[in-house]
């Protein structure tokens, strides 16, 4: 197992129940990593609504990752829910 830390709240938990966002090397483009298929600089978020917002209320996505971010990735997590 190993752990990540999601970007909104700092709480450590299983990747695997985490949500990844990741950005790929070469295009730069920023999209929602369901099967972690892709390689690319990444951030983790807890499944849930209140860290997906938080993430993006503060810009924390962004600048973790370094990259703007695409306004409809939002909705594109939101409706994971
Ligand atoms: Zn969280």
């Amino acid at each position: 197992m190993v752990d990540r830390k999601c970007v909104a709240c700092g709480k450590l938990q299983n990747r695997d129940e985490m949500i990844k966002i990741t950005k790929d090397f070469s295009t730069g483009e920023v999209f929602l990593n369901k099967n972690s298929k892709q390689f690319g600089r990444s951030v983790y978020l807890c499944y849930n609504k209140t860290c997906v917002e938080e993430a993006f209320k503060k810009n924390k996505v962004q600048k973790a990752l370094k990259s703007p971010i695409q306004k409809e990735l939002k909705g594109i997590l939101l409706d994971e829910f």
